[in-house]
């Protein structure tokens, strides 16, 4: 396991929580404990010191002070009387102070001078803690000595030292809970993510055939199944390539070999009228003019499918663009002799969208309907409803077989290999339509009968001014 990895990070993470909780508490817990305690004996030993000070009157009486001693021994409590010197005449059982022994001075002086004596005494022989007060003995007025109450803290300290244990336990026991997470965690995630690592390096090697087989629901399972989808778009990403170069070189290859046979026949004089001559520079012409046609729109396609195609956004009257197209289709379809209808409406709301683009895409669809068509009319419509305005380009040509409508917006898609060649196209009218009609927020659909016609219909949604 690296030291860097997420479950690591995961586990330390865990482990300063629970430490970051568990030790405040129990420093708070101590504080609480000790706080409490010693307030509660302190107020105890205050109170009784007080109570037998004020029942001493005398320490001359033998009975009185066993009396105190007897006492001390029936309760939690010591009690040490000192006579005036500072020395001890009665002991319940304190090891360190026996009777005889002189207490300190400064306790001493404190007593004198009529003071409370207070605070934490070790006894060194039986090393034990007590808290202890020591107040003055005063009788009619004469200082006669002091009485010292002292309770044992000891059990005190041992539960603190409990308290103490059980923090230090319960810190080990989350060490090894985040251990212990950690390396359940790092069986559930990370070894799909090391797996997920693995299969990436495959595709980004090119092994597209590489999948993640993953069953969770989770993010996990839902990276695994984008890594899939990844991998399924960049093999058809690189099937697409591969077909679009194959595509190119073909439709380059035969202009060229146009170009070469007939530059060739020209400079070897292998010609024999000069009309046969014109014949061959007007193929040498119109193969040059579809070549470069074809760079054109490629250059124009990669454009839009890159989204650097600047398109100048307006309000536009179709009615006017399909007028325009038409002045230009027309003597195409005069060729032909096919009838160019458009039901002139006076009124459509506008569109918001890129004038001379909209041009180009009318123009391509009737210079197709035109190119496959060889008797009839070409009807071009155009109708509005409240929030769209639908432009339709029918005619009544070769038609296209169903199973190929799917693909005919592909670039170089053609129906039948031979028969756009023939009558002039570069297949990639349609791709270059689709890509503007969508930059332009745009559909397209098409209906067709094989022998009958087609039908291509557009939709633009209303631009927001014009909606009514
Ligand atoms: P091309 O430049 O070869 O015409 P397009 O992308 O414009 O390429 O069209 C793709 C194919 O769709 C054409 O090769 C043709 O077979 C078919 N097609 C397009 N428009 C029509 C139409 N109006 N009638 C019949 N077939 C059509």
């Amino acid at each position: 396991m690296k030291w860097n990895s997420i479950v690591v990070k995961l586990g330390t993470s865990i482990l300063f929580l629970v430490l970051a909780i568990l030790l405040p508490l129990g420093f708070i817990m101590n504080q609480i404990f000790t706080g409490f305690y010693f307030n509660k004996v302190q107020e105890q030993i205050n109170e009784l010191s007080s109570r037998y000070a004020s029942s001493i009157t005398s320490l001359e009486e033998k009975d009185i002070l066993n009396m105190f001693e007897l006492l001390a021994t029936m309760t939690d409590q010591e009690i040490v009387i000192v006579n005036e010197q500072g020395i001890v005449v009665a002991n319940s059982g304190l090891p360190s102070l026996p009777k005889g022994e002189r207490i300190n001075a400064d306790d001493l002086s404190l007593l004198v001078s009529d003071a409370l004596v207070q605070k934490e005494y070790y006894d060194k022989i039986s090393k034990r803690r007590y808290l202890s007060v020591g107040r003055p003995i005063i009788s009619q007025e004469r200082f006669l000595g002091g009485i010292f109450v002292l309770a044992s803290v000891e059990d005190m300290y041992q539960s603190l030292e409990i308290i103490k244990k059980s923090v230090v336990l319960a810190g080990t026991g989350a060490v090894f809970l985040a251990f212990g997470f950690t390396f359940i965690v790092s069986r559930k995630l990370s070894n799909p993510l090391l797996e997920m690592e693995k299969a990436t390096r495959k595709i980004a090697k090119g092994d597209l055939n590489t999948r993640i087989s993953s069953s969770t629901k989770d993010e996990i399972g839902s990276l695994a199944t984008a890594i899939n989808d990844l991998a399924v778009e960049l093999h058809r990403y690189r099937s697409n390539r591969r077909e679009f170069f194959a595509n190119i070189s073909h439709e380059l290859r035969t202009p060229i070999t146009y170009l070469e046979g007939y530059a060739n026949a020209l400079e070897n004089n292998l010609y024999r009228t000069e009309d046969e001559k014109r014949q061959y520079l007007q193929i040498i012409q119109q193969e040059a003019g579809r070549m470069s046609k074809l760079v054109q729109d490629l250059f124009e396609l990669s454009k839009m499918e890159e989204g650097k195609l600047a398109l100048h956004f307006e309000e536009i009257d179709l009615i006017e663009v399909v007028e325009n197209a038409l002045l230009k289709t027309k003597i195409k379809a005069q060729e032909k002799r096919l009838q160019l209808e458009f039901n002139k409406v006076y009124h459509l709301p506008t569109i918001y969208a890129d004038g001379l683009r909209m041009e180009q895409i009318v123009i391509n669809l009737i210079e197709n309907a035109i190119r496959y068509t060889e008797k009839g009319t070409i009807n071009i419509k155009l109708t509005s409803d409240p929030d769209r305005v639908k432009l339709t380009v029918e005619d009544t040509g070769i038609g296209i077989p169903n199973e190929d409508v799917p693909y005919l917006f592909e670039r170089f898609y053609r129906v039948e290999k031979s028969r756009s060649r023939e009558f002039g196209g570069s297949g990639l009218g349609l791709a270059i339509v689709k890509q503007l009609v969508e930059l332009q927020n745009g559909t397209i659909s098409v209906k067709s009968d094989v022998g009958k016609g087609t039908c291509f219909e557009l939709i633009f949604p209303i631009s927001k001014g014009d909606a009514q």
